[in-house]
């Protein structure tokens, strides 16, 4: 057994890390400050889009991958966690009038170089097979859909019930040090000791680094969310052709409009969010409400009941952690032996869940992972204290501590944004949002 394993945050992505890791090591723990399926985390809400029709290619093929992992879930726990219904782009000329340059056509074309399932339609094709929409064209990914939140939780938990990871909730982390090898986590309730600590802790990651003294590692996370969620409840004679049987997730992400179909039994009606990120620069179009999309592409919604999501289910009430160069971090983190970090998904991460998990246990647990992850590597936002503090107190060097000041986490951030502005065109000084200008895929990627 390599090891045990401390995880610091119980949302998707710690309860995955947990539930790859326990086959690997010694002993798995998960800490918590709130409790697994809180509402006020990420993970916490009814659907969530799982697709694999992004901009750039290197997402999507990952997206797929998590999807393959999705289904292996799937047969070990025997429940049904993803819905799929597909994923419909669509695109309308009174809308967006450059077709060509919309999302579902680029999104499109990545699906057909990666050979990933998929149909477009004409507009006449449209309204044929899918009646609910209004748009000239519809591009639909095909093995995609929506998984079920609640029943990914419950499988989380049996799962790590099954594997002997022990999960404490309201177990808030206090002081965080490491000698001779060891981890050890101050809490309320005692310390917590391990060989390999990882940190999932969403937007409240850099809270947990502030726990190691001396860190200067901060990652520029912010918090962000959908101007509008709300849930269109059709009228009973038109309810059938609003369920996930029927209608597909749909998206017109060049106007910030995506939506899932009714999930029946489990939400009251078709869910339509709207959010415009701060770094994408967005289509100008009149449709500035889910309301005026409703009005424009789906007729028979019109004249729905219309609630907000989190007034009626309680849900979405949740933030998404934006990154200031709009890619995850993932891997080790800089300076410390055994320390490793999933955060910063940009409101997209779900779907990845599996693989983020896998990801995370295999560097925890055996030295690396099959996956090339340089992409993602929390190392890009690395300063020059990090050299300092990984000798001086992680590493055990041996070498006397350095009396030279640290980096302090501003001091890091505003090094680390400076870099990147050298280096990226994109890039804009004020945190986090893009030059504005850039229309290039990299940076008009999907949430949901
Ligand atoms: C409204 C909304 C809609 C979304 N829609 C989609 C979608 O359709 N498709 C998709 O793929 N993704 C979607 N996402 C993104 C996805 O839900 C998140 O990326 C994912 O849930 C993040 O999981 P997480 O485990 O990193 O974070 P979280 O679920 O937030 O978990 C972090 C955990 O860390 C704990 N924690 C925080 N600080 C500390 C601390 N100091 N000590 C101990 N514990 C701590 C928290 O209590 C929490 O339990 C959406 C997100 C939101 C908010």
């Amino acid at each position: 057994m390599a090891g045990r394993l401390t995880i610091i945050g119980g949302g998707v992505m710690g309860l995955m890390t947990a539930y790859h890791a326990a086959p690997l090591a010694e002993s798995v723990t998960v800490l918590d400050r709130s409790r697994v399926g809180d509402p006020a985390t990420a993970s916490f809400g009814l659907t969530r889009s799982v697709r694999n029709d992004y901009r750039d290619a290197e997402y999507a093929r990952l997206a797929f991958e998590a999807r393959r992992l999705w289904r292996e879930f799937e047969r070990e726990c025997g429940r049904r966690l993803l819905v799929d219904c597909g994923c419909l782009n669509l695109v309308k000329g009174t809308v967006t009038p450059d077709l060509a340059s919309t999302y579902a056509v680029e999104s499109y074309a990545i699906l057909e170089q990666l050979q990933l399932r998929r149909e477009a339609f004409s507009g006449a094709q449209l309204r044929e097979r899918f009646p609910q929409f209004d748009a000239d064209g519809g591009w639909l990914d095909v093995d995609a859909g929506f998984a079920d939140l609640a029943a990914v939780t419950q499988a989380l938990r049996e799962g790590l019930d099954a594997r002997g990871v022990r999960v404490a909730e309201n177990t808030e982390p206090r002081r965080i040090t490491r000698s001779g090898g060891t981890w050890t986590v101050a809490t309320d309730s005692g310390p917590l000791e391990s060989d390999v600590l990882v940190v999932t802790a969403g937007l409240g990651t850099n809270d947990v680094l502030g726990l190691l003294p001396g860190c200067p590692v901060r990652f520029p996370l912010r918090p962000d969310r959908p101007t509008q969620s709300k849930y269109f409840i059709p009228k009973a004679g038109s309810r059938a052709m609003f369920t996930e049987t029927t209608m597909p997730v749909f998206a017109y992400l060049d106007i910030g409009i995506y939506g899932h179909p009714v999930y029946e039994g489990k939400t009251p009606g078709v869910k339509i969010g709207f959010y415009n990120p701060p770094d994408v620069a967005r289509t100008p179009s009149r449709i500035g409400s889910v309301e005026e999309f409703v009005a424009e592409c789906i007729p028979g919604l019109r004249d729905a009941e219309v609630v907000d999501v989190a007034t009626a289910s309680g849900v979405d009430t949740c933030w998404y952690d934006l990154v200031a160069d709009d890619e995850f971090i993932l891997g080790a983190v800089p300076g410390a032996d055994g320390l490793y970090t999933g955060v910063g998904w940009r409101g997209t991460g779900y779907k990845f869940a599996p693989w983020v998990g896998r990801v995370l246990a295999q560097l925890a647990l055996q030295q690396g992972t099959v996956y090339d992850i340089g992409r993602f590597t929390p190392a890009r936002f690395a300063a020059e204290g990090v050299a300092l503090w990984g000798c001086q107190s992680w590493t055990g060097c041996g070498r006397a501590p350095c009396s030279a000041p640290r980096a302090t986490s501003s001091s890091w951030n505003d090094a680390a944004t400076s870099r990147r502005a050298r280096s990226c065109p994109r890039w804009s000084s004020t945190f986090p949002t893009r030059c504005g200008s850039c229309t290039g895929s990299s940076c008009a990627r999907a949430r949901t």
